[in-house]
């Protein structure tokens, strides 16, 4: 099977949910199991939470989704057009956070490498940020005889 979604949407914390929602519905079209489709809904939770709050630092702007189904391969890519990171190793290490006098764990890298197969981050300062993840739904559900997830 191969598909494509393109999403756009505003910056704001009030399209967390709807983010996740949507790729998550997209996403069970490849029959995952409930915890694979959870792992895949956090992972663009914390994605777009982060280009909500610090790529455009609460100002807003626009998020770009792209979900690809190739097979039994499933690949995001979030954008966004804020400030950039410009250390991207150290900003993906655990518990590194710009923001610690917030509610920030410094986790967010860390959940979307440890959710998905393979996370890439690529990031220019004053242009933005594009978060690269894919994950395999290594077979139907159905075939391995776990629950089917009806959305
Ligand atoms: P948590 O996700 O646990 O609330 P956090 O957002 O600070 O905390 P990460 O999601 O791992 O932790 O991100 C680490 C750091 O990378 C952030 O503190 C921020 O400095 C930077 N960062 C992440 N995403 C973006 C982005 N889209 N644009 C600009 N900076 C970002
Ligand atoms: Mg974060």
């Amino acid at each position: 099977m191969s598909d494509e979604i393109q999403l756009v949407m505003n910056a704001i914390s009030e399209n967390e949910y709807f983010a996740r929602a949507a790729v998550g519905a997209f996403a069970a079209k490849m029959d995952p199991t409930m915890e694979e489709l959870s792992d895949i809904r956090t992972a663009v939770s914390e994605a777009v939470t982060n280009a909500v709050v610090h790529a455009y630092e609460g100002r807003g702007g626009k998020i770009r989704i792209i979900g690809r189904i190739e097979d039994e391969w499933l690949y995001l890519e979030i954008a966004d057009e804020g400030v950039g990171i410009s250390n991207v190793r150290q900003a993906m290490e655990p518990l590194y956070t710009s923001r610690p006098e917030e509610t920030h764990a410094g986790m967010g890298f860390s959940f979307m490498e440890a959710f998905m197969d393979e996370l890439q981050v690529i990031s220019e300062v004053g242009r933005g940020t594009t978060v690269y993840m894919k994950k395999k739904i290594a077979s139907s559900s159905v075939a391995r005889g776990k629950k089917r997830v009806i959305l």
